[in-house]
């Protein structure tokens, strides 16, 4: 039973459920959570390494200046046009409490990243998920219609990994007049991104993060890109020191190297197409994806009972126990032995 003195509404939610993470030193092959799988840039750990004691004695810069700075030279804008979070999970919640209001609307295409809802609920504000339309393209006409104050589009979107071309959504951002937040979390592993837009329109904002296409999952380093005005309300809410000096740090040598997380996009494209293909040959149906995993439906379409049998085997891939989602399973792009391992084991589950 809760507590009666917690709010009713926070009393009454479930909160975001993330994915298995299994105890350090276990042996698993873990295609379960998006990780990138590489290590971080050599330039990451030095940086890490070389961190001043005085730097943990002090605040962090509570702007994280270097990594705004980096972001912006990698990007080609001015630093005014980022603000950085802790995860872009962070950035997340910066942007509701920022743009949407309590008794407010956040509209979003569904099935998406199940955090949205989450969001809003914590705001006392309603969620609208409006479907996908066949084939994964964006609803503009229902969204733009939605009345919402936000709109949150995942692209390439979660657990699909189906993308939306940047001239469809500049589509929406021109005929909505409130917020569309594109979080581009796995952007870096597709064909194209909608970074462009948010000089072209004033009601876009992007966001990105460094846990998946830089491997630094577990430093929780995000960031989120607008107009300087949009980004300086931003500003208001975010906690004053989300970011610490270690992350800083790491996450700015990180983007300075853009060369070693190229090498993991390319790993991860090229594997994306051989393991698609693996398992359409093994007669899975599978979504073409854009992102560093892919969502496929096993030949029955038992997602849960595969999802167990890829488990008992030392394989984790994840599973969503919901009405449109739960034939399938979610696979991460992993190393070429991860993916060998998984390919078997489904070979030996079908024969
Ligand atoms: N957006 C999407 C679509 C995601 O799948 C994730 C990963 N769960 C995130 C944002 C959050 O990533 P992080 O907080 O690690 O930056």
């Amino acid at each position: 039973m809760s507590p009666k003195f917690v709010r009713k509404s926070i009393r009454e939610m479930s909160g975001y459920e993330p994915g298995e993470q299994p105890a350090a030193g276990t042996r698993w092959v873990k295609l379960n959570t998006n990780e990138n799988p590489f290590p971080p840039s050599e330039k990451v750990m030095r940086a890490i390494r070389d961190l001043p004691a005085e730097s943990l004695r002090r605040y962090p810069p509570p702007l994280a200046d270097a990594f705004r700075a980096a972001a912006g030279r990698m990007l080609r804008i001015g630093p005014e046009w980022i603000i950085a979070g802790n995860g872009s999970d962070d950035i997340l919640t910066i942007a509701t409490r920022t743009f949407v209001p309590p008794g407010g609307t956040l509209a979003f295409p569904s099935p998406t990243y199940s955090l949205y809802p989450v969001l809003a609920r914590l705001e006392d504000a309603k969620s609208l998920a409006i479907p996908w339309e066949k084939d994964w393209s964006l609803p503009v006409a229902a969204l733009a219609a939605s009345g919402a104050e936000a709109i949150y589009l995942a692209n390439p979107n979660a657990p699909s990994g189906t993308f939306v071309a940047p001239a469809k959504v500049a589509e929406l951002a021109g005929a909505f007049s409130g917020l569309l937040l594109i979080d581009e979390a796995y952007a870096d592993f597709a064909e194209g991104n909608c970074l462009a837009l948010v000089t072209r329109f004033a009601n876009v904002v992007i966001v990105r993060t460094l846990s998946k296409a830089y491997s630094l999952a577990g430093l929780r380093f995000g960031y989120g890109v607008a107009k300087p005005d949009v980004i300086a309300e931003m500003m208001k809410v975010k906690d004053s020191y989300n970011c610490d000096a270690v992350s800083i740090a790491a996450a700015t040598a990180a983007i300075e190297d853009q060369d070693h997380a190229r090498q993991g996009w390319e790993h991860v494209r090229s594997e994306r197409r051989r393991v698609s293909q693996e398992l359409t040959r093994l007669g899975w149906n599978v979504i073409p994806s854009q992102a560093n995993f892919i969502f496929a439906t096993p030949p029955l379409g038992d997602g849960k009972g595969v999802y167990r049998a890829l488990k008992e085997k030392g394989i984790l891939v994840r599973h969503f126990d919901l009405p449109d989602l739960s034939r399938s399973v979610r696979i991460t792009i992993g190393t070429v032995e991860d993916n060998n391992a998984l390919l078997a084991a489904v070979g030996r589950l079908q024969e």
